[in-house]
């Protein structure tokens, strides 16, 4: 299969060839024909198997396809979760389109509305949104939504999860009827469907791989350590290979920020992304990983969403995301486009259970692997009793308390547990063997 026979336009090739896709990935060869024939959709594709061309590919090819009117109102609107998506899929589309004359732009929150409300003015083929901020513009009539012939939803299941509900249901309200709607999520909860069911007709669907599953190049390993040692389980994982870049995920930004001052003073280089930075701040920083000035970068869920960078090679879980689907998620962001990658989860025993919830998601076993020297005083369960943290938020906006005074615990002790190069040994529960199981061909050599 190649771009070539999906039918699209020649200078979308050419761009295509300059970004060295070779073929089209599952998802895009399943989507693309069908967004070119004018069917509403439903992709089930997780992040990293190419879905944003999937949808920015025909979206653009149409666009050329149908000359704009005179008045110049937003023709296509993408919606996404966060800020960094927005800003990503903003960079792909130009980047495929770089060879016609449409234009794109952002709309999100943290930054001025003036810039936005300049561009809009002058005229914007595609607005990429997050839904708090467009309904801004909606409100203050900044925006004219009446010329949308193509609402992309992307990543809908984490707009429900973030309770963009309602302003999903408000800004698809204010769209024409008569346009054509492509909705992308990792995960096809029954919520997802019933969106689809509302607002779409009869929307074909494309699902790449099955629902709730990782990237196939993923190995997984879980770590059972104490709650007050996993800073130093974290050092120790990272000082096997200092230089590898590292995504490391903490359920709050109180968190990742006390990670990020302990590893700095430890000597790596680290910066955080959360909700409570400045935009400039997560684009620095993010701009920062991605150039390899910092290697370890601390996240919290929100803030990571649509983070893509090439061929992230380890995703640390410090903590255990609080709904299992964000583990798929989270995971996404390594063994992207056809490279190998390694998840590893740093469990305490007041984890048990959303660890269990984890398992059960993906249908399949993750190696369990004591490292020497970090052994939990208690074992991990994973019966239908399993404990879970306290907090019910997953992401509490005060600093927690209990996760704070465990920080102390081991900072005050971090000098006698510095790694010391201890081997990991698998405890042989569940342990190695899955790795080779989940070594299958990714999904976009073989299109
Ligand atoms: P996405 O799932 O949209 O986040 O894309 C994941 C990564 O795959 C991005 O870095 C894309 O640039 C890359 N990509 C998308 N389509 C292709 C393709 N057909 N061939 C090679 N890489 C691709």
């Amino acid at each position: 299969m190649s771009f070539e026979s999906l039918g699209l336009a020649p200078a979308l090739l050419r761009a295509l060839a300059e970004q060295g896709y070779a073929e089209p990935t599952p998802v895009q060869a399943g989507a693309i024909p069908l967004v070119l024939q004018g069917h509403d959709l439903l992709a089930a594709a997780q992040t990293g198997t190419g879905k944003t061309a999937a949808f920015a590919l025909p979206l653009l090819h149409k666009l050329i396809d149908a000359p704009a009117t005179m008045t110049r109102r937003p023709r296509a609107l993408v919606l996404t979760p966060t800020r960094e998506l927005a800003a990503q899929i903003l960079d792909n589309a130009q980047a495929y389109g770089k060879h016609l004359r449409i234009s794109a732009a952002t709309i999100f929150g943290g930054v001025g509305m003036g810039p936005q409300i300049n561009a809009l003015r002058r005229g914007v083929d595609i607005v990429i949104a997050t839904p708090g901020r467009l309904i801004d513009h909606m409100q203050q009539r900044t925006i004219d939504l009446s010329g949308i012939e193509t609402l992309v939803l992307d990543e809908a299941d984490r707009m429900l999860d973030m309770g963009f509900l309602p302003a999903l249901k408000r800004i698809l309200g204010a769209l024409p009827r008569q346009r054509q709607t492509l909705l992308f999520s990792a995960t096809f909860a029954p919520e997802i469907k019933a969106l689809a069911m509302q607002f779409m007709r009869e929307p074909r669907e494309v699902t790449v791989t099955p629902p709730n599953t990782v990237a196939a190049l993923v190995s997984h390993h879980v770590h059972p350590v104490d709650a007050s040692r996993k800073r130093d389980l974290l050092l120790h994982v990272l000082s096997q290979d200092s230089r590898r870049q590292t995504l490391v995920f903490s359920r709050t930004k109180h968190g990742a920020d006390k990670l990020v001052t302990f590893l700095n003073a430890s000597g790596l280089r680290t910066a955080a992304i959360h909700g409570n930075k400045s935009q400039n701040a997560r684009t620095k920083a993010l701009a920062d990983f991605k150039s390899s000035r910092i290697t370890v970068l601390v996240a919290t869920d929100i803030a990571a969403r649509g983070i893509d960078i090439d061929q992230l090679p380890m995703v640390i879980n410090f903590d255990l995301p609080m709904v299992a689907e964000d583990y798929v998620h989270r995971i996404g962001r390594t063994g992207r486009a056809g490279s190998e990658g390694m998840a590893v989860s740093l469990v305490s025993h007041d984890e048990s259970g959303l660890l269990r919830d984890i398992r059960k998601l993906l249908k399949d076993e993750i190696a369990i692997d004591h490292v020497a020297g970090f052994e939990p005083s208690s074992p991990l369960r994973l019966d239908a009793g399993a404990p879970r943290p306290k907090q019910g938020q997953r992401q509490p906006r005060a600093p927690q308390r209990s996760q704070g005074s465990q920080q102390q615990r081991s900072q005050g002790s971090s000098q006698a547990h510095r790694p010391h190069g201890h081997a990991q040994k698998s405890s042989g529960e569940h342990a190695a063997g899955n790795r080779k199981r989940h070594r299958r061909p990714h999904p976009a050599a073989k299109a």
